[in-house]
């Protein structure tokens, strides 16, 4: 038998119907499914030993099965309140999430990868390389942990976290079905952002999920997007939006578009120009994104003079746009942030562990 095969079945992720046909199969009756269900997805079980209505002697033969929840490794709170939390997976790995309240909602921002192989040049995880994909109930573990440590329903969530979900598309749309259907948020509250991967928007767009979608352009045209997205090399800028353009034909969704400011670089009323020449006819939505400072290059956050001025010139010409401040800039949670020295000290201890 395959190797990979042996690992065992984790219970976090299946639906309704999965996890009764699990339940049968330990020859429980039926009904347990339903409670089984409810303590994964409501009560936040971490072990089935927990499960207090199931019989004593059933629990006790099913301790060991894996439920597939994490470990809060690190979490930190910044002065807005924004925690960050570095989560520690079954095989060592270190992923972050991030909760953001605000009013009353509560947005959590997911990994949908250990790392990110991307490399975008203004990107702290994309300096840490790559490591994996994230299975989906990763995923929606991510997002119960935070439920759970805030005591709060989650109302949105944000694939902003660490990795391209684009590239790990099958457990990114199984994570946003268990999020809508088992954990009960409604699609239209989650957001999956992409720096776009050639096809994979389309393919994206044929599942037809009603999520908000973002594309992360980051420039006005297609050199300047080289520079600073070296996966871009390979897709051109008129190729994007083509496909960003059959999106919204499939989904009946609109697209909308993050262009990060960084000073000098992309903020220049010609770029906002040039940007305007994309977008016209396009259903849209930009999304600007003041550049959040990272160690390990030099790019500088534009004056909020500029980053009116880039506004702006888009609203003249009628497009729909906001500035997003990220939140959580003091706990190191802000978008491209999403790498500290603890996880790198723990990735470390975990190769000299592995060595
Ligand atoms: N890979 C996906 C999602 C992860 S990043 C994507 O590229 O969209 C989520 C957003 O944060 C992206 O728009 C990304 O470009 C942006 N981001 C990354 N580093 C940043 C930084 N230093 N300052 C501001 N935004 C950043």
């Amino acid at each position: 038998m395959n190797q990979l095969s042996t690992k065992p079945e984790v219970l976090l992720g299946k639906s309704l119907e999965e996890l009764t046909s699990w339940i049968e199969a330990q020859g429980q009756p039926a009904y347990r499914g339903k409670q089984l269900y409810q303590w994964l997805y409501q009560k936040g079980a971490r072990s089935l030993n927990e499960i207090t209505v199931f019989p004593k002697t059933f629990r006790e033969s099913v301790a060991q099965q894996a439920i597939g929840r994490s470990q809060i490794h690190y979490c930190s709170t910044a002065p807005d309140e924004t925690r960050k939390y570095l989560l520690k997976l079954h095989d060592g790995l270190i992923v972050e999430a991030v909760g953001i309240p605000t009013d009353k909602r509560l947005t959590v921002c997911v990994s949908s990868q250990v790392g990110c192989p991307m490399a975008c040049d203004f990107c702290a995880t994309g300096k840490g390389g790559f490591e994996r994909n994230l299975k989906a109930y990763e995923i929606v573990d991510q997002v119960l942990t935070v439920q759970e440590d805030f005591g709060q329903r989650v109302s949105n969530v944000v694939f902003m976290g660490m990795g391209e979900p684009l590239i790990n598309i099958e457990e990114v749309v199984s994570a946003v079905k268990s999020l809508n259907s088992d954990v009960g948020i409604g699609q239209r509250s989650l957001t999956i952002s992409t720096v776009g991967i050639k096809g994979k928007i389309r393919e994206l767009g044929q599942h037809k999920l009603q999520v908000t979608f973002a594309v992360s352009l980051h420039a006005s045209n297609q050199n300047l997007r080289e520079t600073l997205i070296p996966s871009a090399q390979h897709y051109s800028l008129e190729s994007l939006l083509e496909e960003c353009r059959e999106y919204v034909q499939i989904t009946g969704r609109r697209v909308t578009f993050e262009y990060i400011l960084l000073s000098g670089v992309n903020d220049l009323p010609q770029h906002a120009e040039e940007l305007v020449q994309h977008l016209r006819g396009f259903q849209t939505h930009v999304n600007l994104i003041p550049y959040n400072p990272i160690s390990e290059v030099d790019y500088q956050r534009p004056s909020k003079q500029r980053i009116n001025q880039f506004k702006g010139i888009l609203q003249q010409q009628k497009i729909a746009v906001s500035v997003r401040y990220s939140r959580g800039l003091e706990a190191n949670a802000a978008c491209g942030q999403l790498r500290v020295s603890q996880q790198q000290a723990s990735q470390q201890q975990l190769s000299q562990q592995r060595a």
